[in-house]
Order: structure tokens, then C-alpha cells, then sequence
């Protein structure tokens, strides 16, 4: 075992782990949690009510003749049960959270703390707005931060995730297209993008048309123009790039890219989820951008992956500006208001597209963004996403001798692409080390994303890992792949072992959910 220090203690050997049944289930201190179902807490009940008087009721055939079927649980069990549950979680603040795309990075508890602040906690979003001046001041000076990151001229706040607000921006897009009759409806795709990307295409009825990429894992400006030539330069809508892109490069020739879709009329939509590998040191609006969602919840700390809500502001240029959805904000003399109704926004000149969310999107993850970004300083975001860049590439020339890079040995941004080429002969996939790498404590890295690689292993350590946590990961992928290349796969295909469910039929629960208690 590997102390911070990267001094070996003596753990107890797998098989021993593996061997010890207990009479109880449970082992060691963690206890093997039934359902609350199934901890027959069906008749009874945590509260003590007193009987409800008859009255008739005014529900008529609506009213319900059997038992609800709702377990209870006294509060001390109800709260062990989730406890219990809680503790099979794994998060990042257990452990080393290298999922390559998702910027699993800590969470500051200074945004915690601010977010719990009364005047952003405890407001209503019906509230008057003269009363929450405070918050209105908070979300612009977030959208001032977000513009100037970017050098764009507009915002839309409200979109709640990543991938809505790629809804968000393609809307702004189809809207200034019907603005200008226009019957534009490809949109190109390169083959490593995210898959919201196509699907917020295909959900907003444009055409997808994917573009390859190169050798070396980028989109090159000829495959663009030769697409456009392809399918007709007045049929192009726009392109959906993400840059850095899902292999964790960045993409060279985005300016290219971006001219000749502008060229042919078309809107440039990037996928700005990675911006985590270049706040602070290109500004997207410069590159020729039109739209970019942002990931609050990967790029600016707040928490997320069953931790908390996303938020997924959207930046636009200012051919699109006009068609930002409601609510947006505006100041007018000392008071900011919140435009909230169609009518009023054509009143003041803009053209909205209509709305996404039924109140203004994510209060608290805007105030844990501005935390972050205030607590950094503009100098501060660079250093970090310097520093995220440093950790995945101090990740990959650790692992490069025993690792394949698909698109051959180059500087990565802020994530690692890894293939399954070297584990060639050996039995052994990645999915094969992806669940040894349970056993040995640490999340996973994600797996078989971008699909343009067999095998993918993406591995997104964050700038807020330290070096001894990224060299125990080292380490001991090191070692599962040392170990495979020398043992074979035996050992492989049995794990995870040391956790409290072994390998899933996850195509199984894909496919064939079970989402109901169907009873005993
Ligand atoms: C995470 C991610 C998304 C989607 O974001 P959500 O908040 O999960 O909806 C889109 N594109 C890329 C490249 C991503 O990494």
C-alpha cells in the first residue's frame, strides 16, 4: 500500500479479503444494506399522528382505496439507511476522481459557504425584485466574468447542464436562421464529439453530417471545407465543435474551421465543456465562436455526478445576441431587472427565442461559480488550468512506455487519451482494468469514450489533485498493466472482488431496468 509519501505499508493480501464470510453479511464496518423496502418498514411509520376525524371527501372516484404501499422507517433507521447507502458512494471528496470529460475536481468549501449565505439561500425566485437586488448583482457580475473569459457579447444564465445549453445556443442559432428565412439544416459534427452534440442537432430537426477526423485526433480545416462543398455551402446551418476536443486536444485549425463555415453562411457552435484547459488563456470569441456553453459544474468547481445540480451558461456573439431566451438581465439607472416576458424583451428590441427553464436556472451554482472564479483571480484561472494541463500530462509521460496514445505521442491538454492496443495478447480490456482499478480504490478512469479509438481510457486527473494522489494512480495502473502484460487475464476477469457487488449485467440494467419494488 502507498502512503502519501509513496512508502509501501503491508495490506492484507486479496485473497484473504476475499475468503472471510461473516455471519452477519456485513464486513468490517460496512453493512450490507437492504432496500427500504425490504427492511419491512411497510406497516410502519417514523411519526406518531393522531386518527384523521372521517369527513367525506371531496376527491370522489380520485380518492385512494389501498394502502399507498410507502415503507416507514423510525428516524434513527431512516437515517442509518441512508448513511449506510452513502457510504458505497464514491465522490471526490473520497478519492482520486480521474473520469476523463466529466472535470471531477474539488469543490471548494469557501463556495459552500458563500452559497449559503442568507441573501442567496434564502430568496424566492417570485420574489420582488427590488428585494433581491444582491442576487441580480451577483448574476452580472458572473456574466461579466463569463463574457470577458470568453470575449463574447452576450449570455443566456438559465440552461441547467451542459447539454441544454447547447440546446440553448443551437436554438439561438435556428432562431436568427428563421429571423433570416433561411432553410439551412446541416450541421456538421466531427466523428469524436460528445454525443449530445448530434442528438441537440438531431432533437432540433437539422440534418447531421459528421466530419472525420485526422491522424493526429484533430479536425482539419479541408475536411470542413471539403463537407461544406459536400453538402451544399447554402445548406449548412452551422458546425458543433468542441474545443479542447473529447480526445483531449486542441483543435489547431479552429480559426480555419470557423472562417469557412462563416464563409458559407453557417454558425460556429463550441462545445465549450473543456474550457477547464484554457480559462485564462484564449478567449473562444477570438477563434471566430458564435456560441459556447460553459460547464459550471466541470470548469467552475461546483459539484456534480449525483453530487448537485448542473448549470450550463451559454456565451454568444453578437450576430446571435438578439436571440438570448428569457430571462436576461438589464440595468437600468441603479436597478437590475430580470426581463422576463417575451413581449417585454421585442419591447426593449430583442428577438428571444422563448424560454428554457421555468425561473432564471441555477442560483447556487452561481454563486459557488463566482466564488471559485473571485477566489482565483483572472491569474489564478490561468494557473489552474495550466496546472490541469501539467497533471494530464505528468499522467501520460508516467504511463506512456506501457500505455498506446492513439494519435501518437503529443501534448495532451487537460485530459489523456489511452487505447487498449498495448494490452494486445493479453486477455486482459479495459474494462478488465477499469473494475481491478475498484479493487484498488480509485474511480475509474471513463472507458471506451471517444469512440474513435478501440478501447479508450481517458484519464482527467484536474488541477486540484496533488502529486502523490496522481503518483499512487500511476503507480498502480502501472502495475495492473505491467501485470497483465506478464500474468495474463486471470486475475482480470474476475474483478471487482472487493466490492459489495461484483461485475453487473450492465447492458442487462441498460436495457432491461428494473425500476419498481415489485414486492416479495
Ligand atoms: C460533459 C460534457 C457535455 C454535457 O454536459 P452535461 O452537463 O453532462 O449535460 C457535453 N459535451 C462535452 C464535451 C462534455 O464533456
Amino acid at each position: 500500500m502507498l502512503n502519501n509519501k509513496g512508502r509501501v505499508t503491508q495490506p492484507p493480501t486479496q485473497e484473504v479479503l476475499q475468503d472471510i464470510s461473516t455471519v452477519s453479511g456485513h464486513r468490517g464496518l460496512s453493512w450490507e444494506e437492504p432496500l427500504i423496502f425490504e427492511n419491512g418498514g411497510l406497516d410502519q411509520s417514523g411519526v406518531d399522528l393522531p386518527d384523521v376525524p372521517e369527513t367525506d371527501s371531496k376527491l370522489g372516484d380520485l380518492a385512494r382505496t389501498e394502502d399507498i404501499g410507502l415503507p416507514g422507517l423510525s428516524e434513527p433507521e431512516a437515517v442509518r439507511h441512508y448513511v449506510r447507502l452513502s457510504q458505497k458512494n464514491y465522490a471526490i471528496d473520497s478519492g482520486f476522481y480521474p473520469l476523463g470529460s466529466c472535470t471531477m475536481k474539488h469543490n471548494p468549501r469557501l463556495n459552500e459557504k458563500m452559497a449559503r449565505l442568507p441573501g442567496f439561500s434564502d430568496i424566492h425566485p417570485l420574489q420582488p425584485q427590488e428585494t433581491v437586488q444582491g442576487a441580480l448583482g451577483l448574476m452580472e457580475e458572473l456574466s461579466a466574468w463569463l463574457m470577458e473569459l470568453t470575449g463574447m457579447a452576450a449570455i443566456a444564465l438559465s440552461p441547467k447542464a451542459g447539454a441544454h445549453g447547447e440546446l440553448c445556443g443551437m436554438m439561438a442559432i435556428k432562431a436568427a436562421l428563421e429571423a433570416a428565412k433561411s432553410k439551412r439544416d446541416i450541421v456538421l459534427v466531427p466523428e469524436s464529439a460528445h454525443g449530445t452534440n448530434p442528438a441537440t442537432a438531431a432533437l432540433l430537426g437539422f440534418k447531421v453530417a459528421s466530419i472525420p477526423a485526422d491522424e493526429d485526433g484533430t479536425v482539419r480545416a479541408k475536411a470542413v471545407q471539403s463537407a461544406i462543398a459536400d453538402n451544399g455551402a447554402d445548406q449548412i446551418a452551422g458546425i458543433m465543435l468542441t474545443n479542447p476536443n473529447t480526445c483531449g486536444l486542441f483543435e489547431r485549425e479552429i480559426k480555419a474551421i470557423a472562417d469557412a463555415v462563416h464563409e458559407a453562411g453557417g454558425y460556429f457552435y463550441c462545445d465549450g465543456a473543456n474550457f477547464n484547459a484554457i480559462m485564462g488563456r484564449v478567449r473562444p470569441g477570438d477563434l471566430g465562436v458564435d456560441a459556447m456553453h460553459f460547464n459550471l459544474h466541470k470548469t467552475f468547481s461546483t459539484p456534480h455526478g449525483g453530487g448537485g445540480p448542473g448549470s450550463g451558461p451559454v456565451v454568444l456573439s453578437s450576430r446571435l445576441a438578439p436571440f438570448a431566451p428569457v430571462p436576461f438581465l438589464r440595468t437600468e439607472g441603479d436597478t437590475l431587472t430580470l426581463v422576463e416576458h417575451e413581449d417585454e424583451a421585442q419591447a426593449k428590441g430583442a428577438l428571444p427565442f422563448g424560454r428554457l427553464t421555468a425561473f432564471q436556472g441555477q442560483m447556487g451554482m452561481y454563486v459557488r461559480a463566482l466564488s471559485y472564479i473571485l477566489s482565483h483571480g483572472l491569474d489564478g484561472l490561468a494557473q489552474a488550468s495550466g496546472d490541469a494541463v501539467l497533471n494530464a500530462n505528468y499522467v501520460r509521460v508516467k504511463l506512456k512506455d506501457v500505455l498506446n496514445q492513439p494519435f501518437g505521442d503529443q501534448t495532451c491538454c487537460h485530459e489523456v487519451l489511452f487505447d487498449e492496443t498495448s494490452l494486445e495478447g493479453t486477455g486482459v480490456t479495459t474494462l478488465d482494468i477499469a473494475k481491478r482499478l475498484i479493487d484498488e480504490g480509485f474511480h475509474p478512469m471513463t472507458i471506451y469514450f471517444p469512440l474513435v479509438c478501440k478501447g479508450a481510457m481517458l484519464i482527467e486527473p484536474t488541477e486540484s489533485e496533488s502529486k502523490a494522489s496522481i503518483d499512487q494512480f500511476v503507480t498502480t495502473l502501472r502495475a495492473l498493466v505491467e501485470e497483465a502484460k506478464s500474468e495474463g487475464d486471470e486475475a482480470f476477469h474476475q474483478a471487482p472482488v472487493l466490492t459489495p457487488r461484483r461485475r453487473l449485467d450492465e447492458t442487462g440494467a441498460a436495457r432491461k431496468p428494473i425500476l419498481r419494488w415489485a414486492g416479495e
